[in-house]
């Protein structure tokens, strides 16, 4: 079964063919500035070099259409017609309540995506762009949406509702709907599978850390609770969002600066977080290195992100009554041993003791845990895209 996977943003078109056989990759890439001058594919087939393609695309058909016709060319492409796609499976970002796990598209699920747009109206539309794009230049293959939120829907009121008046939850849907969930589920049935134990037999704290972050508490394989809320804005500090924050901020700032409500928005989301505090970039790596070259704004940054994570944890694992591991995953959780140093000393009391040496390693799945160590450090690297061919191939069977 040959899957194809694909991931949309306002003006980008990420996708990856597997072979569902031994889910290898068959090939993937990206179509950037879409509906901007100068789009391009970049096209990385399995057993070629990676090309580029330099073509105007108007729109997300136009994007897609260049993509098929990549899998399909004769020099690069790594499929003998488009016959042999038997699905595609889309990363849809919010699914409100609607969707507590992945589907089948068909025109009631159209539908419940248009009312989720309000929940996400940046992320959303070029999700369902993409989802129209595979229609018209697939038709009749299988469409699978697969959603950022679907897996924190197990979350229990007390951990989703926020302290408003109960009303806005019911006329608005404002609560807490977490997000890169199919990567929690990824990495915590990996970590099951590394700990040789069932995962309705583990709690698990899944730490994703990348340009955005998220914990989650999984109980028996189910998320409890998650750090980011109804929006991605909410919880740790990260790469440029600020997290939470206290709400009367917001008015104080505006006042102060004389800022209208988008451009405080507009700061929270873009200017904020460890870029906001460092003063210096918005990537870890930057951040780790003006760190070592004795900058004190990029070390405070460093040091309020870490202090974040490890108080997630902490309540996690007052949540979970203990943890059997605590995984890190995403650009910075597989590749920074100093993270995961920074948020897992003096844990002794949950049974954590990282081992300074195994914690040497980056992108590679491990136990960095010593041996003795009741609950386990694993670093996983995720692998969203892999997950959503799973689903989706589980699904188009
Ligand atoms: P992601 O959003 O998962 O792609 O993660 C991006 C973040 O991971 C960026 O802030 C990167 O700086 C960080 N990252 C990637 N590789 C490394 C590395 N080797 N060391 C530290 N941070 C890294």
């Amino acid at each position: 079964m040959k899957i194809l996977v694909i991931n949309c943003g306002s003006s980008s078109l990420k996708y990856q063919a597997f072979n569902m056989e031994n889910e290898d990759v068959l090939a993937k890439g990206v179509v950037e500035r879409i509906g901007i001058e100068g789009s391009k594919l970049k096209h990385e087939p399995h057993n070629g070099d990676e090309t580029e393609i330099e073509k105007d695309v108007s729109d997300h058909k136009e994007a897609f259409k260049l993509v098929v016709d990549a899998l399909t060319n004769e020099q690069h492409g790594v499929l003998s017609s488009l016959e042999e796609i038997d699905a595609v499976g889309h990363r849809v970002v919010h699914g409100g309540e609607e969707f507590s796990e992945s589907v089948v598209i068909n025109d009631e699920v159209m539908s419940a995506l248009d009312r989720c747009i309000s929940l996400a109206p940046l992320h959303n539309p070029p999700n369902i762009y993409g989802i129209e794009a595979a229609k018209e230049n697939v038709p009749g293959v299988t469409q699978v949406a697969v959603f950022d939120t679907a897996f924190h829907q197990s979350m229990p009121k007390k951990s989703y509702l926020y302290g408003l008046p109960y009303e806005y939850y019911e006329k608005h849907s404002i609560r807490r709907y977490g997000f890169h969930g199919t990567s929690h589920k990824y990495v915590a049935n990996r970590a099951a599978e590394m700990l040789g134990k069932p995962l309705n037999e583990l709690k698990l704290i899944t730490c994703h850390l990348g340009n955005g972050a998220s914990v989650a508490a999984i109980d028996k394989g189910e998320s409890v609770d998650t750090s980011m809320g109804l929006t991605p804005l909410e919880g740790l500090v990260m790469g440029t969002r600020s997290g939470s924050l206290d709400p009367a901020i917001i008015k104080y700032l505006m006042d102060k600066e004389d800022l209208t409500i988008e451009e405080v928005d507009t700061i929270l989301n873009k200017k904020s977080g460890v870029l906001g505090l460092s003063e210096v970039s918005n990537d870890f790596r930057d951040i780790e290195k003006a760190t070592e070259d004795g900058n004190e704004k990029a070390k405070t940054a460093l040091d309020v992100f870490y202090y974040n994570v490890r108080k997630y944890v902490g309540s996690y694992l007052a949540t979970l009554n203990g943890a059997d591991a605590v995984i890190f995953t995403a650009g910075l959780g597989e590749n920074s041993p100093g993270v995961r140093e920074a948020v897992t000393e003096d844990m002794s009391y949950a049974g954590i003791e990282l081992d300074k040496e195994k914690n040497q390693v980056r992108g590679k799945e491990t136990d960095v845990s010593k041996d003795n160590a009741s609950c386990k450090v694993l670093v996983i690297p995720t692998n969203e895209e892999l997950m959503i061919a799973r689903e989706t191939k589980a699904l188009a069977k």
